[in-house]
């Protein structure tokens, strides 16, 4: 069994050197019976990078709605994986899951993590035709909060206009193909290359997209918006935070709302270095209601959202791209990915096949 572990706690950006794959140890391939009643011991398929991962490395100094890594510890994260061996009453050997799991080649979840993993009934194996790894992504974490964001904490009108950063990645491309289905316009969306940028238009059906890194945009990335929004942004799906939320405030219509699903830009700053927000004064003369939302908050609603997107996804309306690191040996480096902008869509690490 061989495991990623993190070093040590990590300040600024995240390196390999932070985190140590160690080699393979045997071990029983059952449960030994020491567990405690409803353990599960499984197989891990697919890992799943998550931006929010990187404040989970850093040294614990403050509550936090997720707990800080344990230095020597293995990461844990979420996955697929197979059930080998099972005392918990409603998994059996043999099934699919997705949930908490650890970065190796296989973990023994107990409770209560292990209540918490969801059974897969839709996937490649059997007549549905969904790729397992979806379950990290569009049918997994990402997915959930791609809708309950813009959905629940939106509220979208046919018709509004809708500005998403970070849009080619694992939420952000769901985001710009729900405000679509909803009805909205225009759509557009910020990324970091221009085969990201061209993805926005092509695959996931944005009216428009640029590159907030080409010098033109950057240099004032408010302009950059007011060009693509010239009556203002109703709504602002905010994934990076930093300059790219000013701008997005400096731009927003009376009564917009903005949805604060994350601050990728702020996570390797220590507090001193972190970008202050300058346009404030906008959420009070423009009556902005911006409000901050986290996906575990909203687990009630993940049938209702799998019962929705599942048709879309079948018949191919929705459309989703992920970059899949091969072995669990390149997990440290696609997960550093992540704050460098190399994942393409969903990055995630396949570790053993299906
Ligand atoms: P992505 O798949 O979008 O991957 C991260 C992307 O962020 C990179 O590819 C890069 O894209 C962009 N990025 C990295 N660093 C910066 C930077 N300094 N400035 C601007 N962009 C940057 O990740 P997710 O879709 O999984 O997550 C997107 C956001 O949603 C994150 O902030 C994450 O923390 C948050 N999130 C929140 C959840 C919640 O419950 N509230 C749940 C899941 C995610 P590019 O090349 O375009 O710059």
């Amino acid at each position: 069994n061989r495991r990623v572990i993190l070093k040590d706690y990590v300040e600024g950006y995240p390196r390999e050197e932070h985190m140590e794959l160690l080699p393979g140890v045997e071990i029983p391939l059952r449960l030994t019976g020491d567990e405690p009643s409803g353990s599960v011991l499984v197989k891990n398929l697919y890992l799943s990078c998550d931006p929010y991962m990187r404040p989970r490395m850093s040294r614990p100094v403050r509550q936090s709605y997720t707990s800080a890594f344990v230095p020597g510890s293995v990461i844990t994260g979420y996955g697929v994986s197979r059930v080998l061996d099972s005392s918990h009453p409603s998994l059996n050997p043999g099934d699919l899951v997705w949930g908490f799991t650890g970065w190796e080649d296989y973990s023994v979840i107990k409770p209560p993590a292990s209540n918490l993993l969801s059974k897969i009934t839709h996937h490649s194996g059997n007549k549905d035709g969904v790729p397992l790894s979806y379950y990290t992504g569009i049918l997994g974490m990402p997915g959930l909060t791609a809708y309950v964001g813009f959905h629940e904490i939106c509220a979208p009108q046919p018709g509004e206009s809708v500005f998403v950063s970070a849009a080619s990645g694992a939420v952000g491309q769901l985001v710009g193909q729900f405000a679509k289905l909803a009805g909205c316009g225009p759509v557009v969306g910020s990324a970091g290359s221009a085969e990201k940028v061209g993805l926005l238009t092509t695959r996931f059906s944005f009216d428009a997209a640029f590159n907030y890194k080409d010098e033109e945009e950057s240099a004032d990335l408010s302009a950059a918006l007011a060009r693509r929004f010239p009556e203002g942004i109703d709504i602002y799906f905010e994934n990076v935070g930093g300059a790219m939320l000013d701008a997005a405030l400096r731009n927003m219509r009376v009564h917009g709302r903005v949805a604060v699903c994350g601050l990728i830009s702020q996570y390797n700053k220590a507090d001193a270095d972190k970008d202050a927000v300058r346009s404030l004064d906008a959420v009070v003369t423009k009556r902005l209601r911006v409000q901050g939302f986290i996906e575990p908050d909203h687990k009630h609603l993940y049938p209702q959202y799998e019962a929705w997107v599942m048709p879309y996804i079948r018949d191919g309306t929705i459309k989703y791209v992920e970059s899949v690191a091969e072995g669990l040996e390149s997990a440290p480096a696609a997960l550093i990915g992540l704050f460098h902008g190399r994942n393409v869509g969903k990055q995630l690490v396949r570790v053993a096949h299906e």
